[in-house]
């Protein structure tokens, strides 16, 4: 069940298993190339799009990870779902999300993705951002960003243009992330 508070963007999420089975989208990983279409805007938000929204939420917290954008489910459209509370319970969701403002200074945060299990490095993203985007009932809102909040906000919108974290490293990095993992798909393969 997602339950919108009226004047909060965070949303109270509760596991329905019970109701109907988990809905387990398979995740893309890097260097798969779908991982770089860009999504397109959400036209409507209908009940297509919050069972999209519920279906991404299960998968997120199961994989388990602190934000999902439905590019990474092979879904090229304009919807993030995050959760950077500790306790996991603070389900927050994004539609045709965009950055409307930047702060001027740095922070340089180690990031991770689920498209991209296992790696872990440091991105420098602008420190504070202001957001906005759509609700679950299509509503527009906006918010000021820090801190996790701020990083992953960039991170997952950056999904939804096709771009993946690691880009953000230098070349050299980003040829030797691609060669291992080839690699290592290579050996599953054969297994
Ligand atoms: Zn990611």
């Amino acid at each position: 069940m997602l339950e919108m508070s009226s004047h909060s963007i965070k949303i109270t999420y509760q596991f329905t298993h019970y109701l109907r089975p988990m809905a387990l989208l398979p995740i893309l990983h890097y260097p798969d190339k779908r991982l770089h279409k860009v999504a397109k805007p959400v036209a409507v938000v209908d009940d297509r799009i919050r069972k999209l929204v519920k279906d991404m939420a299960e998968t997120m917290y199961d994989a388990p990870g602190v934000g999902l954008a439905a590019t990474q489910i092979d879904v090229h459209e304009r919807v993030v779902v995050m959760d950077v509370s500790e306790d996991k319970n603070e389900l927050m969701v994004l539609i045709n999300p965009e950055i409307i403002g930047r702060s001027d200074d740095f922070k340089t945060y180690e990031e991770g993705c689920l498209s991209v299990p296992g790696v872990f490095d440091e991105v420098e993203r602008p420190a504070e951002v202001r957001v906005r985007a759509l609700d679950l009932d299509g509503k527009p809102f906006e918010f000021d960003a820090d801190e996790l909040l701020a990083v992953y906000i960039q991170h997952e919108i950056d999904h939804l243009n096709g771009k993946v974290f690691v880009q953000h490293l230098s070349m050299l990095k980003q040829n030797r992330l691609k060669a291992r993992l080839r690699k290592e798909q290579r050996e599953l393969e054969r297994v």
